[in-house]
């Protein structure tokens, strides 16, 4: 029996794409200490806004998933919010999912790394890790935490050698600064761990939920980045060769 067996959750959704490989079980639980300029999901960022759920509920809605996903090449991903602020929940769930032979990923931003223990590690199979700006003063402003807590994060799983996908957010006029884009990609070539860079394009489908909680969304006018910017930016991770998506 895990030692915690309840926190507060969002919601659960099922996805193929971003989530980490094959089809995924994805659970999303409440909380973030960050508030991300260009944040899709303004109703994860406070805990009293999720629901109270127990491993035991969550297991129970993954059980009738399990073959088809582990079929589907697929897993569970744990995103949010932020998982780490609820470590305890979130290892208790990951380590139900790898009894049950689940493959596991763990979505986070790293700024709460520290808070990972060395079993919920154990029990992720893959790390997808969200380094949302490679300048320091750039991440302080875009998201209103410190770049410090995440990239010790990433040196830990190298050590842990653990698998990891970074999370890359493209916001013209914010993280497409080819020097800040090539620093980054030059950090991450150097780290064995890094299986794959996913640029993701910004965009504003979650403008409709900053409508809905009555608070301005910030990038509202921001242009979303063009392919030939998204591609440029791939481009300049796999001149690091890195794999970028
Ligand atoms: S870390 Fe994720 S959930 Fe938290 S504010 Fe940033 S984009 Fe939103």
């Amino acid at each position: 029996m895990s030692a915690v067996t309840t926190g507060r959750i969002h919601s659960w959704d099922l996805s193929t794409g971003v989530d980490g490989p094959g089809t995924r079980f994805v659970l999303f639980v409440s909380g973030c200490p960050l508030r991300c300029l260009y944040c899709a999901n303004p109703d994860t960022w406070h805990m009293r806004d999720g629901r109270e759920a127990t491993v035991d509920e969550v297991m129970a809605e993954i059980g009738p998933c399990g073959g088809f996903i582990t079929t589907a090449g697929g897993g569970v991903t744990v995103t949010g919010g932020e998982p780490l602020l609820q470590p305890a929940f979130t290892a208790a769930v990951l380590r139900r999912c790898k009894e049950a032979g689940l493959h596991t990923a763990l979505d986070t931003s790293g700024l709460l790394g520290a808070r990972a223990s060395d079993e919920l590690l154990a029990d992720t199979d893959l790390v997808l890790l969200d380094i949302k700006s490679f300048d320091s003063t750039t991440y302080r402003k875009l998201t209103g935490g410190a770049l410090a807590p995440t990239l010790g994060f990433v040196t830990r799983l190298e050590a842990l050698g653990k698998r990891v996908w970074i999370r890359y957010v493209l916001v013209p006029g914010w993280t497409d600064d080819e020097i800040a884009v090539d620093g980054l990609a030059a950090f991450l070539s150097g780290l064995g761990c890094v299986d794959r860079v996913d640029v993701l394009p910004f965009h504003k489908l979650g403008a409709a939920k900053y409508d809905a909680l009555d608070i301005p969304f910030p990038l509202h006018d921001t242009p979303v980045p063009d392919p030939a910017l998204v591609d440029r930016v791939r481009g300049r991770f796999r001149e690091h060769g890195l794999v970028a998506h």
